[in-house]
């Protein structure tokens, strides 16, 4: 059975506008380069963070690239020092960016971080304050809706239940590959009105995914690359994917998803590896947030 045109596919987000469901992911993309490839591809959506130190470079590619800012889905992210200073923080992103706006503006971690001093947490503060702070943006026409990042069952529980919340988050963009399915969290997140956004659906770099067995068997039978299946089962799955690469055919394969699609028993030979691991660990964040990022509630 085909699926036609899954590239061109969006999902409609809680504030009524559409994400492109497959998105270029530019963690450790230094260049440009890597968005000019993708948007002459027909990438329609790109992500990038304050933390990746490349929204110059995004920016001045999207110039370069000839497609109109209106017809590119663009996020960034709230670096964790930054929970107290959110206007400047957009302010910066934007400034980068070389643009007015930006279509979705993530937290990047439940965690504000000592800007002086990135072992301490600023005390007195948690995420709920910086979403407050982050509800104040729609309005100034500075981002078109907010989201979270890494946020665990827990957390979105916290915060929907506080009385200061009038905005649901549009997008949860957690780690998600067939090593880390989070089933609960996604069906949290779609319970809830939320759009999942799956990152590191290839597993990051040096992925394990790529020599597993079960994946290379089932690319060869389908005369796909394992990459290829690896972002068909987690569109299947109904979250968005953003595959990083910097590599300009690589982009262009990792685009390639239109007109086949992995058969029931094909998702549940992916479903069914039992290998669990998560690649990021929020090991990089302050010792006294250990523990209390990932809460094992999304199993
Ligand atoms: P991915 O799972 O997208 O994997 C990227 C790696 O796979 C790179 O090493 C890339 O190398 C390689 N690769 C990509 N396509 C192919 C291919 N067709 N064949 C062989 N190798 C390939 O990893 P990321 O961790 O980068 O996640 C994707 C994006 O998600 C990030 O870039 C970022 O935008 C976002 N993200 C968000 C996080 C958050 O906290 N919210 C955390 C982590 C990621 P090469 O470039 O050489 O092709």
């Amino acid at each position: 059975m085909a699926s036609p045109n899954v590239t061109q596919k969006k999902s409609v987000l809680n504030t009524g506008a559409e994400i492109p469901l497959i998105g270029l992911g530019t963690w450790q993309s230094k260049s440009g380069e890597a968005v000019v490839s993708a948007l002459r591809a027909g990438y329609r959506h790109i992500d990038t963070a304050a933390a990746y130190g490349n929204e110059a470079e995004i920016g001045q590619a999207i110039k370069e690239s000839g497609v109109p800012r209106q017809d590119i889905f663009l996020t960034t992210k709230l670096g964790i020092k930054w929970h107290t200073r959110v206007p400047e923080a957009i302010a910066a992103s934007l400034q980068a960016l070389q643009t007015d706006y930006v279509d979705l503006y993530l937290m990047h971690w439940p965690c504000a971080v000592d800007p002086d001093d990135s072992t301490k947490v600023v005390p007195d503060w948690d995420y709920v304050k910086t979403w407050m702070e982050m509800q104040k943006l729609p309005a100034t026409g500075m981002v078109r809706a907010i989201g979270v990042s890494n946020f665990g069952i827990t957390h979105l529980e916290r915060l929907l239940a506080d009385a200061s919340v009038k905005i649901v988050p549009a997008v949860n963009q957690i780690e998600l590959h067939p090593n880390h399915p989070s089933p609960k969290l996604v069906a949290y997140n779609t319970a809830k009105g939320i759009h999942t956004t799956g990152y590191s659906c290839l597993g990051s770099i040096d992925s394990p995914l790529y020599r597993n067995p079960t994946i290379i068997e089932l690319a060869q039978q389908k005369g796909r690359s394992v990459q290829q299946v690896l972002l068909k089962w987690g569109l299947q799955k109904g979250w968005s994917v953003i595959p990083k690469s910097a590599n300009p055919e690589r982009i262009q394969a990792n685009f390639a998803l239109d007109g086949w699609e992995l058969a029931p028993g094909e998702m549940k030979t992916i479903d069914d590896i039992p290998t669990r691991f998560k690649i990021f660990q929020g090991g990089f964040l302050p010792p006294v947030m250990h523990g209390k990022i990932f809460l094992g509630d999304d199993e």
